[in-house]
């Protein structure tokens, strides 16, 4: 199997760099230093899946079943998102959603 070009320099001078948690094969630059996987997983979240997602969250549903509802995994990680998305887009008036249900 051909070593994967380096997405930032794109020198094919690439070695394996042993595995990410999710099991993936890592590999490193030689030319650059740069680490990478091929074909990464935790692709950008198109934007009705990232509207689907914040309507869900005002439904109260929990961040992992979202996560399942709409297959992605990315909500899961607080690097990616805000902690608090609801109090980010929404302000302030905490409570002004509360006793709807
Ligand atoms: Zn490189």
């Amino acid at each position: 199997m051909p070593m994967p070009p380096c997405p930032d320099c794109t020198s094919e001078r690439t070695v394996k760099n042993g595995h990410i948690h999710t099991g993936k094969q890592r590999y490193l630059c030689r030319n650059c230093g740069r680490q990478f996987v091929e074909n990464p997983t935790n692709k950008v979240i198109d934007k009705l899946t990232r509207e689907l997602i914040d309507r869900l969250l005002l439904e109260r549903l929990s961040m992992a079943g979202i996560a399942r509802a709409v297959q992605v995994s990315e909500i899961m990680s607080p690097a990616k998102r805000p902690r608090h998305p609801l109090k980010l887009r929404f302000g302030p008036k905490k409570g002004a959603a509360d006793g709807a249900m």
